[in-house]
C-alpha cells in the first residue's frame, strides 16, 4: 500500500515523485517504457522564459522559469548547465542576454524519481474501492497522479483532449565554438566538448501512434540544420545523435493541473449548474483523490517543478489549486458545445 501512485515517469511524474517523497510520503512511480522514455527523454531541456506578448501563459511560464532555475540549481546543480541565453525574433531583433540554463533531461528524471519505488509496467486498470485506488488489480494507493503525457489516457473522459506534437532534435559535432544558448528558428545550445544541441522541430503531420508512414529522420535533420544556419554558421558539422518524442499540449495552451471531473455523474446530477455562464467548479463531481498533471507543451522542464510543488502542497496541506489550470475548464466547455 502506497500513499501515492504516479502513472508516467516523464518530467511531470518525476517532479511530483520528488516533491511527495521529500514531504515524507510513500510513492510508487509506474512507466510502461522506462523513466524519461516519452517526450521528456527527447527534450533539449532548455530552461527559458517565454518571449512573447503578455498573457496568462507567459505570466505562468515566467514565474515557473524563475522557480525552476532556483530549484534545479539548489537541488541538482550537477545536472544543470547555466548559460546565457539570447532570444532573437524571426526578424532578427536581439533581446538582451539573460541568465538561463539547460538540464540533462533523462538524468534529471531519474534523479527526481530516486526516492520513490519505480516499476516498469503499463497501468491499464484503475478501480476505486474502500477509499483506495487499486492499480492493475495488484497495487493500492490512497492517491493517484496521472502524468501520462500525450499517450493514450488511463482514464477516458471525453472532455480531456491533448494534442501530441512530434519533435526532433539533434546533437552535432562542430568546430565552431558557441558560447551561449541561441533561440530563434530553433534553439542552439552552447558548445560542450565540441558538441552543440539543436532543437526542436514542431511536426503536426507525424504521430507515432496514428501515422501510416514512418518518420523521415533525414528530412527532420535537414530542417534543423537549415534553421540553425539562419542564426549561426556551424562549421564541419557531423550529426551524432537524434532524439524524438511527443510533446503534450492542451487546446488553450495552458497546462492541466488538478482533479478530474466525473463527466457522466456530473451531467446526471447537475447539468443545469454546468451550463451557466461562469460555472462554479465546486458544483462538479470528481474522481476521488485523483489528479492530472499534463499539457506542458514545449515548456515541460520549466513548468514541471513549479506545478509539482503546487500539487504536492494541495495533497499534503490542502492548499487551493489554480482554477485556470483545472482540467474542469475543459469539462465546462465540452458541456456547452454538446447538443
Ligand atoms: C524534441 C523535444 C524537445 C523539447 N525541448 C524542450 C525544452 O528545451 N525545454 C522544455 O522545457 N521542454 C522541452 N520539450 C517539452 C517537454 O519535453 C515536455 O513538455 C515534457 O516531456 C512533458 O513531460 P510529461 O511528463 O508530461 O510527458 P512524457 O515525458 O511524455 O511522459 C509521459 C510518460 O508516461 C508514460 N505512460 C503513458 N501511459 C502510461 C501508462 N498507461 N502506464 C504507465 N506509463 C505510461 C510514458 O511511457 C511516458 O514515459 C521538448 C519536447 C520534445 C519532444
Amino acid at each position: 500500500m502506497y500513499d501515492v501512485a504516479i502513472i508516467g515517469a516523464g518530467i511531470n511524474g518525476s517532479s511530483v515523485a520528488y516533491e511527495l517523497t521529500e514531504a515524507g510520503l510513500s510513492v510508487v512511480v509506474f512507466d510502461k517504457d522506462g523513466i524519461a522514455s516519452g517526450g521528456s527523454g527527447a527534450a533539449g531541456a532548455f530552461i527559458s522564459p517565454k518571449f512573447s506578448k503578455s498573457g496568462e501563459l507567459k505570466a505562468l511560464i515566467d514565474k515557473a522559469f524563475i522557480y525552476s532555475m532556483k530549484f534545479y540549481e539548489e537541488n541538482f546543480p550537477h545536472l544543470l548547465t547555466k548559460a546565457p541565453l539570447q532570444h532573437i525574433t524571426h526578424e532578427g531583433e536581439k533581446f538582451p542576454l539573460i541568465d538561463a540554463g539547460i538540464v540533462s533531461a533523462s538524468a534529471m528524471c531519474h534523479a527526481l524519481c530516486s526516492g520513490a519505488k519505480y516499476k516498469q509496467e503499463e497501468i491499464s486498470d484503475l478501480v476505486y474501492e474502500d477509499d483506495y485506488w487499486v492499480l492493475n488489480e495488484t497495487y493500492s494507493a490512497k492517491y493517484i497522479v496521472i502524468a501520462t503525457g500525450a499517450y493514450k489516457h488511463v482514464i477516458r473522459e471525453p472532455y480531456i483532449q491533448l494534442r501530441g506534437v512530434w519533435g526532433h532534435r539533434i546533437d552535432v559535432k562542430t568546430s565552431t565554438i558557441n558560447d551561449k544558448s541561441l533561440h530563434q528558428f530553433v534553439s542552439i545550445s552552447p558548445s560542450k566538448d565540441g558538441i552543440v544541441a539543436i532543437g526542436a522541430t514542431h511536426n503536426l503531420d507525424y504521430h507515432p501512434q496514428t501515422s501510416n508512414k514512418p518518420y523521415d529522420i533525414e528530412q527532420g535533420r535537414a530542417e534543423l540544420l537549415e534553421k540553425a544556419a539562419r542564426t549561426i554558421e556551424l562549421k564541419d558539422v557531423e550529426v551524432l545523435k537524434d532524439y524524438m518524442g511527443l510533446r503534450s499540449g492542451s487546446f488553450d495552451y495552458m497546462p492541466l493541473l488538478g482533479r478530474l471531473v466525473l463527466s457522466q455523474a456530473t451531467l446526471e446530477c447537475c447539468e443545469r449548474k454546468v451550463k451557466v455562464k461562469k460555472p462554479d467548479f465546486e458544483n462538479f463531481l470528481y474522481y476521488p483523490n485523483l489528479f492530472m498533471i499534463n499539457g506542458n507543451g514545449g515548456y515541460g522542464f520549466v513548468l514541471a517543478p513549479y506545478l509539482a510543488k503546487k500539487l504536492c502542497q494541495h495533497i499534503v496541506k490542502g492548499t487551493q489549486l489554480d482554477n485556470a489550470l483545472s482540467p474542469a475548464r475543459f469539462f465546462a466547455r465540452w458541456v456547452k458545445r454538446r447538443k
